[in-house]
């Protein structure tokens, strides 16, 4: 069977699910603190519907997943999809990326079930700080998910950290130092300007060369190094006689789009073949009929763009393309 290639050659192996896109948290990156409209639960995936799903796009060569969100860890009996994914034949990979909050109770049935890796976000490590950031939630709840996902042997821990300019920047020699001292592989992120209002999105967008500034003025020996984590967005980097590693994931200041490999499905049944621009399309009618649903993965393919256009909006405001304006919640990171 035809393997998914789009037109630049790029080969697709990988799908993020989102499962929903509700949230307990509201963090100031990625949605407005009131007044979001969720997904009707009617109008949500049922779990034997992503099953389908992924089971034509393994037939074409699908191997990895990424189950979030929203907040993944709020759909009822998570563990449950897990599984039927895990027994799904091609795929070789199933990672989670949480919030943490809810993860200390469900890190062992997550494991039992066949989850193989977990990404947990923290941008801070002040607690008065997070309630400003997430506008809700609880900084302790989500040390001890991390503390639990160690415990049932999630293996590497990797922490996504949002960096925001006159927010957290001060914190950066703090997660360097967790990265040196703890069996954790922290990743800086640029904010991305998805589904947002650009105010917020240039007074807060940091580059993240200043990461890379800081390490060295904290005399930290770093080296880059490819085979760390693979070859995804994160360009990550060994400190010389650490525990951990840091990667920098910087969309705007250096994209990555040459070697994308992935594809999105949102949580209302959308494919989406890039997270930047509006194009999507919708699955629901091709459930009881695989030929169908791989037809969509195909026409993803002919559609999907050669990259996203993040650095001219932020330079000059022009698009060749039409942006979504779905948010990160929505999309799934
Ligand atoms: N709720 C889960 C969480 O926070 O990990 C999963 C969904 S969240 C949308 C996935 C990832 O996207 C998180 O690491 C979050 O920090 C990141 N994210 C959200 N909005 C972003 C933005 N505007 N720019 C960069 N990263 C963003
Ligand atoms: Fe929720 Fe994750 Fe978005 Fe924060 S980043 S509001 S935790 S979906």
């Amino acid at each position: 069977m035809q393997t998914l290639t789009d037109r630049f050659g790029r080969n697709h192996n990988y799908l993020r699910i989102s499962v929903t896109d509700r949230c307990n948290l509201r963090c100031l990156y990625c949605m407005p603190e009131e007044g979001v409209e969720f997904t009707e639960s009617t109008n949500l995936m049922s779990y034997p519907e992503i099953v389908e799903v992924v089971e034509a796009g393994a037939s074409l060569g699908i191997k990895k997943l990424r189950i979030t969100g929203g907040e993944p860890l709020i759909r009822p009996n998570l563990e449950q999809l897990i599984a039927r994914l895990a027994a799904i034949p091609g795929i070789e990979d199933i990672a989670l990326t949480t919030n943490g909050v809810f993860l200390a109770n469900k890190a062992k049935a997550l494991k039992e079930a066949g989850l193989n890796r977990v990404n947990i976000s923290l941008d801070t490590l002040d607690p008065a700080r997070f309630k400003f950031i997430a506008r809700s939630g609880d900084l302790k709840r989500v040390m001890e998910g991390i503390e639990a996902a160690a415990e049932v042997g999630f293996h590497p821990i990797k922490l996504n950290c949002v960096l925001l300019k006159n927010v957290n920047e001060d914190e950066i020699a703090q997660f360097l130092k967790l990265a040196y001292e703890q069996p954790l592989h922290v990743r800086f992120i640029e904010y991305m300007p998805i589904g947002h209002d650009d105010e917020n999105w240039r007074n807060h967008y940091l580059p993240l060369s200043r990461v890379l500034e800081i390490a060295t003025e904290q005399n930290y020996e770093i080296s880059k190094r490819d085979d760390i984590h693979g070859n995804g967005p994160s360009e990550d980097w060994e400190m010389k006689g650490g525990v951990g590693s840091f990667g920098l994931i910087h969309p705007i200041s250096d994209h990555f789009c040459k070697n994308c490999n992935r594809l999105r499905l949102t949580a209302d049944g959308n494919i989406k073949p890039c997270l930047y621009w509006v194009d999507e399309l919708n699955v629901k009618d091709a459930f009881g009929n695989s030929e169908a649903m791989r037809d969509i993965f195909y026409k993803s393919m002919d559609i999907k763009p050669e990259n996203h256009e993040m650095a001219a909006r932020l330079l000059n405001g022009a698009q060749t393309h039409v942006p979504t304006d779905r948010r990160m919640s929505q999309i799934g990171g």
